[in-house]
């Protein structure tokens, strides 16, 4: 893997950089659609490439200034020329939480700007159950449809690792009932997370339901501090899950861009919140790399299912040099 920070010449170095998706890849991926800009515009490249000669140019200490700076201007300019679809929200931290990029779109009133992203809360519901019990988790059997999971014909029994690489809905709900949801709004604030009010149902513990709502940043700083603690038990069993998602569950289009054990990654399909309504509103979170995440990026997607949006996701960080091999 290529160092996405320290490198920002990474974002260019690639003629492929200026779809995101190269070439050879965009067939597998049956990757065409409106959010990929296909038009390369040569002024662009003529601003960033002053960029990389500013970067070259200057001694050492303030290279080590500048560089992340530069990096964030490059990936924002980057994403918003190859990704302008205004279906698309995103948001891209680095590994301390700062924002390189963002596009998000931001009512004027706060409490309009948190969203529930489906099972994006997932983790976190996994977290609050493992601090009451011990660490110890069930094994759950999902029937399917009649265990309320979104897979018809269900996962069959599921460990918590293969939950969160399925985004078993089954496996969650067990999760969240009876749980304690004082304790749990305790450990969620430890993230940065408020939860769902008290009185919500368990289902919205589970991201079925609206009511638990966060600011985009406040989900993504939460995912980073979580992937953070992934030498505490509990949280390396959800990255492992999340890795696995990335590879095989239902955000396998991002290892598809990005290669194999890419990245760390989660999906969360949602009730669209668009004015027209679409059929749903997809979400991921992707870490990249996934050794060591120096970036993470947050991405909805209206009028798609979240394992959708993991296309998305792929073929920004493609754009922004991830997974060069
Ligand atoms: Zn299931």
């Amino acid at each position: 893997m290529e160092p996405l920070i320290t490198e920002p010449h990474r974002i260019l170095s690639h003629p492929s950089r200026k779809t995101g998706v190269s070439s050879d890849r965009s067939s597998s991926l049956g990757w065409k659609n409106k959010y990929v800009a296909r038009v390369w515009h040569p002024a662009h490249s003529t601003t960033l490439a002053g960029l990389l000669l500013l970067i070259t140019a200057w001694p050492a200490p303030a290279q080590q200034v500048a560089e992340p700076q530069l990096f964030s201007q490059s990936a924002q300019a980057v994403l918003e020329h190859d990704f302008p679809s205004p279906d698309l929200s995103y948001l891209l931290l680095d590994a301390s939480g700062k924002i390189l990029a963002e596009r998000w779109p931001t009512p004027p009133d706060i409490a309009q700007q948190a969203v529930s992203p489906g099972s994006l809360v997932k983790p976190f519901l996994a977290l609050a159950y493992g601090e009451q019990h011990g660490g110890r988790f069930p094994m759950v059997r999902c029937l399917g449809t009649e265990s309320r999971c979104w897979l018809p014909r269900g996962h069959g029994n599921l460990e918590l690792e293969e939950a969160i690489t399925q985004s078993c809905n089954a496996y969650f709900l067990e999760l969240a009932s009876g749980l304690d949801r004082q304790r749990a709004a305790q450990t969620l604030a430890r993230y940065g997370l408020s939860g769902p009010a008290a009185d919500a149902s368990a289902d919205n513990m589970a991201g079925l339901g609206d009511a638990w709502k966060e600011t985009p940043l406040a989900w993504a700083r939460a995912y980073l501090q979580l992937v953070n603690e992934q030498q505490s038990p509990v949280q390396s069993r959800i990255v492992k899950g999340m890795l696995d998602s990335a590879k095989r569950g239902t955000a396998r289009s991002v290892d598809a861009a990005l290669g194999r054990n890419a990245a760390l990654a989660k999906t969360g399909t949602a009730a669209c919140s668009h004015t027209p309504p679409g059929a749903a509103d997809g979400f991921t979170v992707v870490l990249y790399p996934a050794a060591r995440p120096r970036l993470l990026l947050l991405v909805r997607v209206h009028g798609v299912t979240g394992a959708e949006s993991t296309r998305v996701a792929g073929a920004m960080l493609r754009a922004l040099g991830a997974g060069e091999r």
